[in-house]
């Protein structure tokens, strides 16, 4: 059966990675075989999928966590790595509000009960904006918003431009992140925010945005579509 969505919006009729027709969630039968949920038992901090809910190799060696726990809904895996790298370059409608299905899962599966006074976003740097024209993690934490109804409140700027960010190994990410957001001035009551991006991979950027989010006396949790 068609959804209200695809009624409306016919764009809702076409897979949102290849041209076959929708099978759920804005995607065919065959891209969401290849799309992995995550299910069962994960890294109490960062959300990865383990044996057993421990910390993982990466949280235990982190020195300083400053976010209170990072929840993603799928796997980063080939599949992911190109479907967000489309939706990042061409801003994909109907990519959009896919992964904005995906965050709404993983918000009502680990985050339902906790008290959220905004939802954020992790920002980019002013250049790379102009140049692409949207902010993803801006446009999800929007869609997510809609769902939740909990308001989207802009928190953080990026001052320095780390441009090819991913090609750089752990240690090169911290020092480049070091200082590369900024918290804009807020209402004096918030106490809880839900930083959203589309993927979280070391765990460098969401621990720095929510240092200095810490730092401002903000409490952060994190959500991504993917990790
Ligand atoms: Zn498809
Ligand atoms: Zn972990």
């Amino acid at each position: 059966m068609r959804s209200a969505l695809e009624v409306l919006f016919p764009m809702y009729d076409k897979c949102g990675f290849c041209d076959r027709r929708t099978y759920r969630n804005g995607m065919c039968k065959m891209c969401l075989k290849e799309v992995e949920m995550i299910r069962g038992a994960i890294c109490e901090r960062c959300g990865r999928p383990m044996g057993q809910a421990t910390l993982c190799v990466d949280c235990f060696q982190r020195k300083e966590t400053y976010f209170m726990c990072n929840r993603s809904a799928v796997l980063y895996n080939g599949k992911m790595k190109e479907m967000l790298s489309l939706y990042k370059f061409r801003g994909q409608e109907t990519l959009a509000h896919t992964f904005a299905l995906f965050l709404e899962s993983a918000y009502r599966q680990y985050y339902q009960r906790v008290n959220f006074d905004y939802i954020t976003f992790v920002p980019v740097h002013e250049e790379r904006l102009r140049e692409r024209g949207f902010n993803q993690a801006q446009q999800l934490a929007f869609q997510l918003s809609l769902r939740t109804k909990i308001p989207v409140l802009s928190l953080l700027t990026k001052i320095k431009n780390t441009d090819k960010q991913s090609k750089k190994h752990r240690s090169q990410r911290l020092h480049t992140l070091y200082n590369a957001f900024h918290v804009r001035p807020f209402p004096a009551r918030i106490k809880r925010v839900l930083l959203v991006d589309d993927v979280y991979t070391t765990g460098t950027t969401v621990n720095e945005c929510a240092r200095v989010l810490n730092k401002a006396g903000i409490i952060v949790y994190s959500l991504t579509v993917a990790r």
